[in-house]
């Protein structure tokens, strides 16, 4: 069992622990995961000290299995993170996050005049690789990752 300083905010003996999540990001996952009403052990840390972040958020959840959807709207917030999965107090797994090539309904267009705000289509986004952004694949706005507005929320 590897003795991390993660551990010093209370082990959790199965589930997920999500780590360098960018701060200001952390409740934001937090109202995304639906966690508020969740019923097992939750440990939320923010503003922690990070070597390759200004300072990094935590979150650990008891007896969690994040699904696709979950998965994919954590890497459009917080790309960077990454997510160990725990059994009987061990990482088991540990996977850094991937940006998505295309978005496919979990983002909603900014546009008001964009037809996916008007109609019954699935709302599309197709990110531009060289800068990290995503394009609406109707209306061609580009927004940047800091803008992006889940449609889950
Ligand atoms: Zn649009």
């Amino acid at each position: 069992m590897s003795k991390g300083k993660e551990l010093l905010i209370g082990a959790i003996k199965d589930g997920i622990v999500i780590d360098h999540i960018p701060s200001k990001k952390v409740f934001l996952i937090v109202e995304i995961l639906k966690l508020k009403n969740y019923s097992q052990r939750i440990t939320v840390a923010t503003n922690m000290p990070s070597s390759s972040l200004v300072k990094k958020g935590i979150i650990k959840i008891e007896d969690k299995i994040l699904q696709e959807n979950e998965l994919n709207n954590i890497s459009l917030i917080a790309p960077d993170a990454t997510i160990n999965i725990i059994e009987d107090y061990e990482v088991v797994e540990k996977t850094k996050l991937e940006r998505l090539d295309e978005v496919e309904e979990l983002v909603r267009c900014d546009n008001p005049k964009c037809i996916s705000n008007h109609e019954n289509i699935k709302t599309k986004f197709v990110r531009l690789k060289e800068e990290n952004k995503y394009k609406c694949f109707y209306c061609e706005k580009i927004i940047s990752e800091d803008e992006i507005h889940l449609k889950t929320k």
